[in-house]
C-alpha cells in the first residue's frame, strides 16, 4: 500500500520525535509506531486512525504536544491521540490487574471515559497492545507476566466484544504463553498430535464434502480452523480436563455465497454424517451478542471421528475474523462522518454496548454519578435472550430484571408496569430473567414511574428512561402546586 502525503508526513514527524529513543529490544523506537501503523492498515482502518496510530506514543513520550498534532493533522487525529494517551495513563495507574478489577474505581473510570469517546481509540490501543505482545520476549519476566495477564483478562475479551476473532485468538495465545508457559506447551503438543492423527480422515472428509456440495451446485470454500490454545485450556477446565468431551478439536469451515446456501450446506452435511443431538447452533437466525453469525453443527463421521462444521457466508466470515474493523472497512465513510458528529448510530445493533459506553462517558464528563458496578455488569456479562408473548426475541444482559425488559420494549410500557408474568406465571419485579423466558409485562394507564424502581433495573438504557420519566413527573407536580393567579 502506498502512503498518502498525510500519512508520510506523520511518519516523518514521529520518526523525528522519537529520535534517540530505543525499545527494550534495542531497536529504534520508531519500529513500534510503524508496526502499529501496519496492523491498523491490515485491519482496514481509516486514515485518521492510522495517523493517530503512528503518533500514539508521541504526546506521552516526546516533546510533541497535542496542539502540534492538532495544527498538523486536525482535530480528529488529535482527539484520537489524546484518547490513547489517557487510556495508557489509566493503565499505568493500575498497580495490578487483580486490584484493578474489583474496586479500583478511578482507573476503571478513566479507562471507560477514554473508550467511550471514540471506539477507534480502543482499536488503536488493541493494535498497540498486539505489537507489544508480539515483542514481549524483550521485557523482564515480571513485566511479561503482568502485561500478558492484563491482555488475557481485559484486552482479549474486549477484542471478542468487538468480534475481532483473529485478534482475540492471537492475543490470547501470545499472552497465555507467558502466563502459563508449561501448560501452553503441553496443550500445543496435544493439539499438534491430535491434528496429525486426524489428518488422514480429515482429508477424506474434505473429499466427501467437496463431492456432495459440487453435486448440489453450491459454490464453496473449505478450510480447517485452528483452535486457540487458550480456548482449549478454558474448555478443558470446564470439562474436568476430559479431552473426549471437547467436540470442536477438529473443525472445518465452509464458506458459501449466501444464506440459503448455508442452510443447504447444513442439509448436505447432515445427509453425509450423523449429527450429534443438541449440537446444532443457528447463529444466523440468532447471532451471538457480538454479532457473530454462522451455522454450527457437530457430526460423527464414517470413521467415528467427531468433527465440527462452521458454515457461513463470505461477509459473515469477514465479520467473524475482523469484527468492528470489518464494519469500518465496509462503512468507512459513514462511520467516520458519524464519529465526527459524535454519533455512532450506524453501528450494528449488536454493538450497541458501545453506545451505552458513550452515554456513560458523557455523564461522567458532566460530573454525574454513575454506578460502575452496574456498568461493568452490563459491559462484561453475557447476554440472555428472552421472548415477548408474541415471540419477538429481546436480548438483554445477564441478570436483567423485568423492568429492563419493559423499558427495552417501549418507555410507555416501562412507565406503566404493574406486574409481570414469566412463562405464564405471575412473578415479581425482582425476579432475574433467565435465558429463554417468555416475559409478559402487565400495565395500567393509572400507574406512574417510581423512584424505588431504580433498584430493580440494571441496564443503563432503562435507568435513563426511568429517570427521565421521574423528572417529567416531578416537574408536572411542581407546576400543579403553584396556585393559579387569581383575577382581581
Ligand atoms: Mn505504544
Amino acid at each position: 500500500m502506498k502512503d498518502s502525503p498525510r500519512v508520510k508526513h506523520a511518519v516523518e514527524i514521529a520518526t523525528k520525535a522519537h529520535e534517540g529513543q530505543f525499545r527494550k529490544t534495542g531497536e529504534p523506537y520508531i519500529i513500534h509506531p510503524l508496526a502499529v501503523k501496519k496492523i491498523l492498515e491490515e485491519w482496514g482502518m481509516d486514515e485518521d486512525t492510522i495517523i493517530a496510530g503512528i503518533l500514539h506514543d508521541t504526546v506521552e513520550d516526546t516533546s510533541l504536544t497535542l496542539n502540534d498534532i492538532k495544527k498538523e493533522f486536525g482535530e480528529s487525529v488529535a482527539f484520537l491521540v489524546d484518547g490513547v494517551t489517557k487510556l495508557s495513563t489509566a493503565r499505568n495507574g493500575m498497580r495490578d490487574i487483580d486490584t484493578y478489577l474489583p474496586e479500583t474505581r478511578d482507573n476503571f473510570l478513566r479507562l471507560m471515559i477514554a473508550l467511550g469517546d471514540d471506539i477507534r481509540v480502543l482499536i488503536i490501543k488493541l493494535a498497540d497492545r498486539l505489537h507489544n505482545l508480539r515483542t514481549l520476549s524483550a521485557l523482564p519476566p515480571e513485566k511479561q507476566k503482568k502485561i500478558a495477564k492484563e491482555s488475557l483478562e481485559v484486552f482479549a475479551p474486549l477484542a471478542d466484544r468487538l468480534n475481532m476473532g483473529l485478534l482475540r485468538v492471537e492475543m490470547a495465545d501470545l499472552s497465555f504463553k507467558y502466563v502459563d508457559p508449561k501448560r501452553y506447551d503441553e496443550l500445543k503438543d496435544l493439539i499438534d498430535k491430535y491434528n496429525k492423527s486426524a489428518a488422514r480422515s480429515l482429508k477424506r472428509i474434505e473429499e466427501e464434502i467437496t463431492e456432495a456440495l459440487k453435486k448440489e451446485k453450491i459454490h464453496f470454500e473449505l478450510s480447517g480452523r485452528v483452535k486457540s490454545i487458550y480456548s482449549l485450556h478454558k474448555k478443558l477446565a470446564k470439562h474436568n480436563q476430559n479431552i473426549n468431551e471437547i467436540y470442536d478439536l477438529i473443525a472445518l469451515r465452509v464458506i458459501v455465497d449466501d444464506i440459503t446456501d448455508c442452510y443447504l450446506t447444513l442439509g448436505v452435511i447432515h445427509s453425509l454424517y450423523t449429527p450429534m443431538g443438541g449440537r446444532i447452533k443457528d447463529y444466523i437466525a440468532m447471532p451471538k451478542q457480538n454479532g457473530y453469525q454462522s451455522l454450527h453443527t457437530t457430526v460423527i463421521t464414517k470413521d467415528k471421528r467427531i468433527v465440527e462444521f462452521q458454515i457461513r457466508t463470505h461477509e459473515m466470515h469477514e465479520y467473524a475474523e475482523r469484527g468492528l474493523a470489518a464494519s469500518f472497512y465496509y462503512n468507512e465513510q459513514k462511520l467516520t462522518e458519524n464519529y465526527k458528529k459524535g454519533k455512532i448510530e450506524h453501528l450494528p445493533t449488536n454493538l450497541l454496548w458501545i453506545t451505552e459506553l458513550q452515554m456513560t462517558a458523557a455523564k461522567l464528563r458532566e460530573g454525574k454519578k454513575v454506578d460502575l458496578k452496574k456498568l461493568k455488569l452490563n459491559l462484561f456479562a453475557d447476554k440472555i435472550f428472552v421472548y415477548t408473548p408474541k415471540g419477538d426475541i429481546i436480548d438483554l444482559p445477564k441478570g436483567s430484571l423485568p423492568l429492563d425488559f419493559a423499558y427495552r420494549l417501549h418507555s410507555e410500557i416501562g412507565d406503566h408496569v404493574v406486574g409481570v408474568k414469566i412463562n405464564g406465571k405471575m412473578s415479581n419485579l425482582n425476579k432475574k430473567l433467565e435465558q429463554g423466558d417468555i416475559v409478559e409485562i402487565l400495565t395500567s394507564k393509572n400507574q406512574t414511574p417510581k423512584s424505588s424502581w431504580l433498584d430493580k433495573i440494571i441496564t443503563p438504557h432503562a435507568r435513563q428512561k426511568l429517570l427521565r420519566a421521574i423528572n417529567i413527573r416531578e416537574r408536572n407536580n411542581a407546576e400543579k402546586k403553584i396556585p393559579p393567579i387569581k383575577k382581581k
